[in-house]
């Protein structure tokens, strides 16, 4: 909190020693001006003037801005002249407009009423050449105005999943969703010390749709009559392709009628990676940009960590921005679909798969029809 009578907390301050300075916290340039501009007001141009031409000490007392120590509460001093004019003993006149800046010399006042100091005083003490001081005066708290923040930042991603929809476009998808509601502020001595909790929650989901998983070379459905389309299914396309309808990034595997769950999975997490670090990023971001913000309430506050919120999310979208953030993921998981087309060509250029549908004598009845194969995703990928 920023109050002009507070007392000094730390031992850095170097002004007790001077005759002029300035009393403020020192907890940021607009609170700075804001000082200024208040001192304006009360005092007038020149006060604030002498002020300024003393100001230059005040930054060598204050330190810097971006270390630990987020706010000193310094005890500065300010001697200004000002003149009043005596008004004759047996006038009580107020009508130079006084306001409650004017000492209150009045000796006939209520003793009761006025500072102790004063209650030996009387008109009677006047006298040319004479200096009173006011020292009984009661120091006056003045309304905190913009105070500095301090955060501590917890950053805490949480990736699970989650349903896939009921109409599916895509073999998965990975979303980050950006919570600073678990955050705090405590305000003390000229700062507000926010807890800010970043939360990024995010979720994914698999689907295949009509096609068959086929989770390695062993998988039981694959047969010698299919394992070629399984291959070249689970193959990652050695360059980008986009002809008769099929559109796939370098390494992505087609997935026509076969895909593998455990690899979309791990694709998937490839993005939670993804958007956990550039979270992460953000959080750090925007806790260092909360920390030169100074609020003059908590629901400045509040509005700050709205837009640290935003400032997470706007860094995760531009680091994730399509196609470069697919590529990277199919390029991660290229060896993974690799070896396992590979293991499954091996073994049926060995004839290592049963035959289905068996072998048929010319005679034979037709075979149940194969399983037909689903139209593939519209600009889905995993
Ligand atoms: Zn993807």
């Amino acid at each position: 909190m920023h109050t002009l009578a507070q007392e000094p907390r730390t031992t850095q301050q170097t002004a007790s020693a001077r005759s002029t300075g300035c009393a403020r916290a020192r907890s940021g340039q607009s609170s700075g001006v804001s000082s200024l501009l208040h001192l304006q007001r009360t005092v007038g141009n020149q006060a604030v003037q002498r002020m300024l031409e003393a100001d230059p000490e005040e930054d060598r007392a204050a330190g810097g801005n971006g270390g630990g120590l987020r706010s000193v509460v310094e005890r500065h001093f300010h001697t200004l002249s000002a003149a009043i004019r005596r008004d004759g003993p047996a006038v009580q006149s107020d009508s130079a407009g006084a306001d409650d800046r004017e000492p209150a010399i009045d000796a006939k006042a209520p003793a009761a009423q006025a500072p102790t100091a004063s209650s030996d005083r009387s008109a009677s003490d006047l006298a040319e050449g004479r200096t009173v001081h006011f020292s009984s005066l009661p120091p006056i708290d003045a309304p905190a105005q913009w105070d500095a923040i301090a955060s501590i930042l917890s950053y805490s991603p949480d990736i699970g999943t989650t349903p896939p929809p009921a109409v599916l476009t895509e073999f998965g998808k990975t979303n980050s969703r950006i919570e600073v509601n678990q955050s705090s502020a405590t305000q003390n001595n000229a700062t507000f010390n926010v807890e800010l909790v970043v939360d990024n929650v995010i979720r994914y989901w698999v689907a295949g749709g009509n096609r068959t998983d086929i989770a390695s070379d062993n998988d039981a459905d694959i047969t010698q009559a299919n394992y070629p389309t399984v291959v070249s299914d689970l193959t990652p396309a050695a360059a980008p392709v986009n002809t008769g309808g099929l559109a796939l990034l370098k390494n992505q595997p087609p997935r026509t009628r076969f895909w593998a769950e455990d690899l979309t999975i791990k694709h998937e997490e490839f993005h939670a990676a993804d958007d956990e670090k550039f979270g992460r990023e953000g959080a750090l971001e925007g806790r260092d940009w909360l920390n030169r913000q100074t609020a003059g309430s908590f629901n400045d506050v509040e509005v700050l960590l709205g837009r640290v919120s935003q400032m997470v999310a706007a860094r995760i979208l531009a680091a994730m921005a399509p196609p470069a953030v697919e590529q990277r993921a199919y390029d991660d998981g290229a060896a993974d679909y690799a070896a396992r087309a590979r293991a499954i060509k091996v073994k049926g250029d060995a004839w290592g798969y049963a035959p289905t549908p068996p072998a048929r004598p010319a005679s034979a009845p037709a075979p149940p029809a194969a399983p037909k194969a689903p139209a593939p995703p519209a600009g889905g990928r995993p």
